[in-house]
């Protein structure tokens, strides 16, 4: 990670690159931050980098200074690609996607803002992103460049302690973390919530999920839009596809269980002739690719079948069905809606699609929600029906 800041309050980040997490990083070479003095390009006697605001107001900083400063900024990183920033009250709010596509870049130049702002004609040429670190107004950007600093800091392998502490944040993967406990395990008559001392890795984990779950739907559920709720269910996440004459892309759906981090995908077909020919397909698929982990379908006769199986490897509980269908029809959910009750689901959750001739929709044996993936009509091949619904249920946005 490399960043360059140009401020004209150089000073303010001494303690800040030396001290605690990321002063450590710094020092070990995974993160580099300079600094440009904004005042060493200033004009005159006085180093002059502001003026009066035309019309009236405060003062501004003016642009050609700030030219040059950006100059030595660019010039600082030869060969790689400089994005620039700047931190205001105007930009987008910081989030986490954005924190982890800075964190992708090359080089990032973080400009400070001070008095009224920049020259609008210097922001408008040079800058990529402004982002905004809260609805409120500061002095100066030095604090907002800290905070993307951070931010970004902790992306670096390396940087934080323990690797995965950080994918358990929170927004990490769009959700709330769970609330953390110390010693002592009693205090001032108030206890730790048993399991954490239970030694239980899987109840622990189980635990932190649930209460992660509970944090989020309480408090920010305007985050579910973007979440990652796979890690999130309190079962296992299938797909399940009803089956009728047409082909179906074996291949495009195992991978996408692959990707989403879904079992093996139940296939429904009724006719034996059907369920031997998928077999065969199958075979062949397998024989295609010997060694590779290919997360090839369980061929079913019907959904009783279907069902017990997941029942019998979810310690007896019941799926939530996901019935995913192709046009709107009258009580499908929205998705958000879905996705808060398949958080909410004590069990494994089962997405189910039906091939286009295909009308068995009903699974039955569990209960039902519905949901749509498009506004019109749209005739969409099943692969790809699949993987709009995976992704909107289970990727991250
Ligand atoms: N006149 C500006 C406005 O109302 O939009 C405010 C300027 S502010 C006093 C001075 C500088 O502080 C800005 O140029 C910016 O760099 C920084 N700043 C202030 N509030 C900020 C925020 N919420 N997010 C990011 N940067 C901020």
């Amino acid at each position: 990670m490399y960043v360059t800041i140009v401020t004209a309050f150089p000073e303010f980040f001494g303690d800040f690159l030396s001290t605690s997490i990321l002063g450590r990083a710094v020092k070990n070479g995974l993160v580099q931050v300079d600094l440009v003095n904004l005042r060493d390009f200033g004009r005159g006697g006085y180093r002059q980098i502001d003026d009066y605001a035309f019309g009236s107001g405060g003062m501004v900083l003016a642009a050609p200074q700030l030219q040059d400063a950006l100059s030595e900024a660019r010039s600082r990183s030869v060969g790689k690609r400089s994005f620039v920033i700047y931190p205001s009250p105007q930009g987008p709010l910081l989030t986490q996607e954005i924190v982890e596509t800075l964190a992708q870049q090359e080089h990032v130049i973080i400009l400070c803002g001070h008095y009224e702002g920049m020259d609008e004609r210097f922001v408008e040429r040079e800058v990529d992103l402004e982002i905004s670190i809260g609805d409120c107004v500061l002095t100066g950007g030095e604090i907002p460049a800290m905070t993307v600093v951070d931010a970004m800091s902790r992306l670096v392998p390396g940087v934080v302690g323990r690797g995965e502490a950080v994918a358990e944040d929170s927004f990490y993967r769009g959700m709330l973390d769970h609330p953390h406990y110390t010693r002592p395990a009693s205090w001032e008559g108030m206890e730790v919530p048993p399991v954490l001392l239970s030694g239980d890795e899987a109840e622990v984990l189980a635990w932190r999920r649930a209460q992660a779950v509970e944090r989020t739907l309480k408090r920010r559920p305007d985050l579910l839009a973007r979440a990652a709720i796979g890690d999130y269910l309190s079962g296992g996440a299938y797909l399940a596809v009803s089956v009728g004459k047409e082909q179906v892309p074996l291949a495009a759906i195992s991978a996408l269980c692959r990707v989403y981090g879904l079992g093996r995908p139940f296939l429904m077909a009724g006719d034996p002739e059907r369920r031997r020919i998928l077999s065969d397909e199958a075979a062949t698929l397998e024989s295609a690719s010997p060694g590779k982990e290919l997360c090839l379908p369980r061929i079913f006769g019907g959904w009783a079948r279907g069902l017990e199986w997941i029942r019998r490897h979810e310690a007896d509980r019941t799926p939530l069905i996901v019935e995913v269908l192709s046009s709107p029809e009258e009580g499908a959910l929205h998705g958000l809606e879905v996705k808060r009750r398949c958080l909410e689901w004590k069990g494994p959750v089962l997405f189910h699609l039906s091939e286009g001739s295909e009308q068995e929709k009903q699974p039955g044996g569990g209960e039902v929600v519905l949901t749509s993936l498009v506004r019109g009509p749209e005739d969409l091949p099943l692969d790809v029906r699949a993987a709009i619904a995976l992704d909107r249920f289970l990727g991250k946005r």
